[in-house]
This record gives C-alpha cells, sequence and structure tokens, in this order.
C-alpha cells in the first residue's frame, strides 16, 4: 500500500446519499458492509460464488485490491451499494452488526466448511478473532468437542467462554494433544485461522483419516511445503479460500437478532478512530483480541 491510502474493511455506518441506481437504501439507513466488493451479475456471481466475483475490490487495501477507500474515515463510497449492504435491524447496536461483514461471516464460512456432524470433534488453529468466531459458529453445527490451539493465553480463555476446550501451543504440542483426546484417530475436521504454513500443517495433521481441514487463514506466503502424501494416505479433504460474505450476511443478522450469536464477545477494547494508531500496535503485540473505533 502507498503512504496516504485509507485502511479499513469492516465498518458500519449510516447512508449520507445514494447513487441513482440505489434502490434498497435511502440516506438515513444504518448499514453493514461486506468487506470485499461483489458485483452480483458476473457468471461466477450468478452462480453464488460471490467471493470469486470477476469484478472483486476490497475496501481498505489501496491500489493494489481495488482502489476502493476504506471504512476507518468520516465518508466512504461502496459501490453496487444494493448487492454489498445489509441494514441492520433496529435491535442490533452496530457493535452486533459490524463483524458479519468479515469476520463472523468469514468464521460462518470456515464452520460450514469444515462439514461438522453433530457429535463430532473439530480443531480450531488459531484463536485470533476469526478463530474465536468459527469457534461460535461450530457451536451451531452440534460438535462434542472444540479443541481451541493457540499460544496467547487470554485469547484461549475467551475460546473456553465460547465452548471450546483451550491447547496452548507453547506448552504442548498441539498434535499430540488433539491425538490423546481422540483416541488416537484426530479430530473429525479442523479450521484453520491464521495462514502461516506451520499452522496448516497442524490443521492438517490433527484430523483423522477421512476428516476435512476448512482453512480460512490469509495464507503469509504464496507457495509453501503442503504435506500431499499424509492428506492422500488419509482420504483427507481441504477447502480454503476467502468467505462468500454476501450469502451469510442475511442470515448472520437473523441469528444475532435471535440471540444464538454473541459476536461482541470478542470485542477486547474500544477505542477512538485517533488512538488507531495505538491500537494497531496494541493488536501487532497481542495487548489486544479485537479493537472497534469509534468516531
Ligand atoms: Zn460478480
Amino acid at each position: 500500500m502507498s503512504a496516504g491510502e485509507l485502511l479499513g474493511h469492516e465498518f458500519v455506518g449510516v447512508v449520507e446519499e445514494v447513487g441513482s441506481a440505489v434502490n434498497r437504501f435511502k440516506a438515513g439507513d444504518r448499514v453493514v458492509a461486506s468487506f470485499y466488493v461483489a458485483c452480483g451479475h458476473c457468471t461466477l456471481c450468478r452462480k453464488g460464488s460471490f467471493n470469486q466475483c470477476v469484478n472483486l475490490a476490497t475496501f481498505g487495501f489501496g491500489e493494489v485490491l481495488g482502489d476502493l477507500g476504506g471504512g476507518q474515515s468520516e465518508y466512504l463510497v461502496v459501490p453496487m451499494a444494493d448487492f454489498n449492504l445489509e441494514p441492520i435491524p433496529s435491535n442490533l447496536s452496530d457493535e452486533q452488526a459490524i463483524f458479519v461483514g468479515d469476520i463472523l461471516s468469514t468464521g460462518m464460512y470456515a464452520a460450514e466448511r469444515a462439514m461438522i456432524n453433530y457429535g463430532d470433534s473439530v480443531a480450531v488453529i488459531g484463536a485470533g478473532p476469526v478463530g474465536l468466531l468459527a469457534t461460535m459458529c461450530a457451536q451451531l453445527f452440534g460438535p462434542a468437542r472444540t479443541f481451541v490451539v493457540d499460544m496467547v493465553d487470554s485469547r484461549l480463555e475467551i475460546a473456553q467462554e465460547l465452548g471450546g476446550i483451550p491447547i496452548n501451543a507453547s506448552h504442548v504440542n498441539p498434535i499430540e494433544s488433539i491425538l490423546e483426546h481422540t483416541e488416537g484417530n484426530g479430530a473429525d475436521s479442523s479450521i484453520e485461522a491464521v495462514g502461516a504454513s506451520a499452522s496448516v500443517d497442524t490443521a492438517i495433521r490433527c484430523v483423522r483419516g477421512g476428516g476435512t481441514v476448512s482453512a480460512v487463514g490469509v495464507p503469509a506466503e504464496f507457495t509453501a511445503d503442503f504435506p500431499y502424501y499424509h492428506m492422500w494416505e488419509k482420504s483427507l479433504t481441504f477447502r480454503s479460500g476467502r468467505s462468500n460474505v454476501q450469502k451469510y450476511m442475511r442470515p448472520l443478522l437473523d441469528l444475532i437478532a435471535a440471540g444464538r450469536l454473541q459476536p461482541e464477545k470478542i470485542i477486547s477494547h474500544r477505542m477512538k478512530l485517533d488512538d488507531a494508531a495505538e491500537a494497531y500496535r496494541m493488536f501487532d503485540a497481542r495487548e489486544a483480541t479485537k479493537i472497534v473505533l469509534t468516531p
């Protein structure tokens, strides 16, 4: 990114003005946005793969990802707003709604693609904001046990409050620990929510034969060692990618309104937009799990 480009791809706001093609919204509406814009009319959008839209662009990543603005600002233009915004129900707060545009939909996408059956054991690798919300969403599918692997105790404590069984990878080998808890078989499925090669490897090796790996962590590398033989030998299914956000926003808002999901539980700090630089420092230093910036 270049100096001066605006950050912020996860935001709520109030509509100030609408373009001539916008039908669903009017000035004054409270809305939440998908973190990326899809067009809704290309071939892959029409097939329901909005995350593969040929016109895809991401907020707050400058020219490299489509030259849109960022949400950490006073005003922002949302292209194709009818398709990329959802109205926030009046009984939901901004904090309850904001994560449906990114990390909650990513958590649900991860959990759904992990093919969890009731009674299963699931392993979530990484207890950052996405891993925590994946843990929360996984509970809707009825697993008997959800192991959550991380190295930060404060994050593992939140995971435990969400129904997870914490495994601190700085004290124990997480693969051995999950095997011990599952009679040597491994978890039925895993969710990878980091993107580092080592954690992808853990997500693959902690799963039983015939199991599923659902990887949503943004890769830290373009190519990496991949335990292909192990996966073939174990007949594993590997699913990966960014969330299909536009499909999830409406149902997630309904789940929050019904009290089945409480995504605001992962917020550790609330700070002013003017203090954003300090907020980024705290997040980098793992002093904060999730910071919401307010005007
Ligand atoms: Zn499209």
